[in-house]
C-alpha cells in the first residue's frame, strides 16, 4: 500500500538542471547549493546526485559534518561561517571552508598558528546587508588575513546578490560593479552569481556561480516557472482522495466556514495538510489535480485534510490520485496561490511525508 501523501523526488532531473547550470555559465566552476536539507530534497540524496559539482555550498556547520561523514569528497563551502573556536575546530577537522564576513572570526584565525589548514571564502557586502565586510573595510581585512597561517592562500573572493530575481533592478549591476571594483588589485578567485544571477545577469558569471533552487528545477523569477527556463522539476508532491460527497447551497467548508457552498456540487477531501508541508495560506481557488485533471481547493486548508471541489469530476472515488505540485501542476503556481516563494513550499516537506526516489 503506498502512503497517503509522498514525494516523488526525480533525481535524474537534479542532474538535468546540472547541466543548465554548465550551460549558462559555460566557463565557472559549480558550487551547488544544498543548505536547508537540499531545500527540502533531502541533504545526501542532493549531494550523491550532483556529485560531479565542483563543490557544495551548505548554509550551517553540521551539514558540512553530516555531508563528509557520509564519505563525500568534494569541496564543501559553509556560507554561514563560524562564530566561536569550537566551530572553527569542527570545520577543520571536517575540511569544510568556511565564509569569513566578520572581525570576530578574523580574530580567532589571528589566534591560530597551523599552517594552511583552511581554505575561505572572503565575503563582502556589497548591498544586501546581511552578512559581510563593506567595501571600505575589505583590504585591511584582507590584509589580516593573508597574513594568518592558518589559512590557505590565495583566498577566494564573494559576494551575494539582494535583488537578482528582478531583471529590470539596477541594483545587480551596482553590486556587481562595486565588488569587481574592491576586489580589482586581486587576481584571486571570485563568485557572485546565485539562480537568478546565472540566469538573468552575464556580469555575473564569474569563476564559481552558486545554483541552489533551480538545481531542484524551480525558476527564481516570478514570472516564469523551470520548465520555461529549461530545467525539470524535481520534486511533485502526491497524496489521494478519502472522502467524497454531495454538498448543498449554503453549507460551509472546513474551520470557520469561510468557503460558503453557492449551488449543490461533489466535495472532495484529501489526505494532504500544513502537517505535510501543504501552505495553511493557499487560497480558495488554489488548483489541484485529481486524477490529473484541475480543480479548486476550497474552504482552509488544515493539519491533515485539504477539501476541492470535484464539480467537473462527480465521479472521482476515495483512493483516487492527487497532484498538489509536480508534473502538470508547477510548484511555482502555487507559491503564488499561497503568497510565498516556491523556496518555502520545497523546503517545507515534513517528516510525515514518503519519499520515494525516482532515477527515469
Ligand atoms: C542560498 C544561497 C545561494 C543559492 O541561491 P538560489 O537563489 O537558491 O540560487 C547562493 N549563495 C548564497 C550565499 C546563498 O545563501
Amino acid at each position: 500500500m503506498t502512503p497517503a501523501a509522498y514525494a516523488v523526488l526525480n533525481l535524474e532531473a537534479v542532474q538535468h538542471n546540472l547541466q543548465v547550470v554548465r550551460r549558462y555559465a559555460p566557463d565557472a566552476k559549480i558550487m551547488a547549493v544544498i543548505k536547508a536539507n537540499g531545500y527540502g530534497h533531502g541533504l545526501l540524496r542532493i549531494a550523491e546526485a550532483l556529485q560531479s559539482a565542483d563543490a557544495f555550498a551548505v548554509a550551517r556547520v553540521d551539514e558540512g559534518v553530516r555531508l563528509r561523514k557520509a564519505g563525500i569528497k568534494n569541496r564543501i563551502a559553509v556560507l554561514e561561517g563560524f562564530t566561536c573556536v569550537e566551530e572553527l575546530d569542527a570545520l577543520l577537522n571536517f575540511k569544510l571552508d568556511p565564509v569569513v564576513h566578520s572581525f570576530i572570526q578574523v580574530e580567532i584565525f589571528e589566534s591560530r598558528a597551523e599552517q594552511d589548514a583552511c581554505a575561505i571564502w572572503l565575503k563582502l557586502d556589497t548591498g544586501m546587508n546581511r552578512l559581510g565586510f563593506k567595501p571600505n573595510e575589505f583590504n585591511a581585512v584582507y590584509q589580516r588575513l593573508n597574513r594568518c597561517s592558518i589559512i590557505k592562500r590565495p583566498i577566494s573572493l564573494m559576494t551575494h546578490l539582494a535583488n537578482a530575481d528582478d531583471k529590470q533592478d539596477a541594483t545587480t549591476l551596482k553590486q556587481i560593479r562595486l565588488f569587481n571594483e574592491t576586489v580589482a588589485a586581486l587576481g584571486n578567485e571570485r563568485s557572485i552569481a546565485n539562480s537568478a544571477g546565472i540566469l538573468a545577469w552575464q556580469e555575473a558569471l564569474t569563476d564559481w556561480v552558486r545554483p541552489g533552487v533551480m538545481l531542484y528545477g524551480i525558476s527564481p523569477f516570478a514570472d516564469s516557472t523551470g520548465e520555461q527556463l529549461g530545467l525539470k522539476p524535481v520534486m511533485g508532491l502526491h497524496s489521494r482522495l478519502i472522502a467524497v460527497k454531495p454538498i448543498a447551497t449554503g453549507d460551509k467548508v472546513g474551520y470557520s466556514g469561510t468557503w460558503t457552498c453557492i449551488k449543490p456540487t461533489t466535495l472532495g477531501v484529501v489526505a494532504i495538510g500544513y502537517g505535510d508541508g501543504y501552505p495553511r495560506y493557499a487560497k480558495a481557488g488554489t488548483p489541484v489535480l485529481v486524477n490529473g485533471q484541475r480543480v479548486p481547493l476550497i474552504g482552509r486548508v488544515s493539519m491533515d485534510m485539504i477539501t476541492v471541489d470535484l464539480e467537473t469530476q462527480p465521479d472521482a472515488k476515495p483512493g483516487d490520485p492527487v497532484t498538489l505540485w509536480g508534473d502538470g501542476l508547477a510548484v511555482e503556481e502555487i507559491a503564488i496561490c499561497a503568497d510565498t516563494i516556491p523556496y518555502t513550499l520545497v523546503c517545507g516537506i515534513t517528516q510525515r511525508v514518503q519519499i520515494v526516489e525516482q532515477r527515469v
